[in-house]
């Protein structure tokens, strides 16, 4: 993205938040390879919320865990603010899909959210203050002694975007948050995140493979296509910042854009790889 720099006249290059370039990951397994993603390549300005839409298998998970630093890409590079990441940086966040896994059942709420604040040594009062924004925001400020088996799939959920809020990233990655919890936590889950996102103004990527939640959350979707992945469609979704469940999906335009996703996704299905072979059996019938 280029503003112009009035002083001189001249462009400047303002760096993303989050930059993807040529991304490839080829996993080692017995027998030969995968290649389960080929060549991703997008941006996330300063403050956007993006969906990354794409069918199952597709390779969404590796790529979170390339862009998180938990996993080394095969080729090209993710840059944070700038600096390339070669491990899991600090200012990010990931909130994985399988929370009951990522908490500590002998940990309380309180102690599961300020474990990261712990590991990074921050002082205990500004630990306090942290913990204590962080659960307000997700709506748990009533439960910070409890355990999380004594909490619902929805509550759980909460404890861990709390968990990953309190930590103040720059970036938070969340990989299919609510597809294990029921529709109605699934719609507050949802409206959370975009207050979330608009309190704390950071740089959220979530993805899913539900496309109505894509075009719901959203203010731009990403569509992979199908295993080996590259971007198939980088869509702006043009709906009024203010949504609400009812009212926003009822909305023409939301019924077009997810649509619009929709016949993107089937297409996706096909993959890259037979596009070609399409594309190159057209050409030769010509
Ligand atoms: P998604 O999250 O979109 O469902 P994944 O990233 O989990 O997709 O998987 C993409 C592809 O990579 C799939 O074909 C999957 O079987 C393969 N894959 C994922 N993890 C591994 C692994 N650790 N070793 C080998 N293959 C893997
Ligand atoms: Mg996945």
């Amino acid at each position: 993205m280029t503003v112009s720099d009035t002083t001189v006249n001249r462009p400047v290059k303002t760096v993303p938040m989050l930059s993807v370039r040529g991304l490839q990951k080829i996993y080692k397994v017995p027998g030969g390879e995968v290649e389960a993603v080929r060549d991703l390549t997008f941006d996330l300005a300063e403050g956007e919320l993006v969906c990354l839409v794409g069918p199952s298998g597709s390779g969404k998970t590796t790529l979170l865990k390339c862009i998180s630093g938990l996993m080394e890409q095969t080729s090209g590079t993710v840059e944070l603010a700038g600096s390339k990441v070669t491990g899991p940086p600090k200012s990010m966040a990931v909130v994985f899909q399988e929370y009951g896994r990522s908490l500590f059942p002998w940990m309380t709420v309180r102690g599961n959210v300020e474990l990261p604040l712990k590991n990074q040594k921050v002082p205990k009062a500004e630990r306090t203050a942290l913990v204590d924004a962080a659960l307000k925001s997700v709506g748990l400020d009533h439960v910070p002694k409890s355990y999380p088996w004594q909490l619902s799939g929805g509550m759980q959920q909460r404890v861990a975007i709390a968990r990953a809020v309190a930590y103040r990233p720059q970036v938070l990655l969340m990989d299919e948050p609510f597809a294990a919890v029921d529709a109605q936590t699934r719609a507050d889950l949802e409206d959370l995140i975009r207050t979330i996102w608009k309190q704390l103004g950071v740089t959220i990527l979530f993805v899913t493979h539900d496309i109505d939640e894509s075009v719901y959350l959203g203010e731009r979707v990403i569509v992979l296509s199908s295993s080996p992945t590259v971007v198939q469609e980088d869509l702006k979704i043009d709906l009024p910042a203010e949504r609400d469940q009812l009212n926003t999906r009822a909305l023409p335009r939301f019924m077009e854009l997810r649509s619009h996703v929709y016949a993107e996704i089937q297409r996706a299905k096909l993959g890259p790889v037979t596009e070609q072979i399409t594309a190159q059996r057209k050409a030769a019938r010509k």
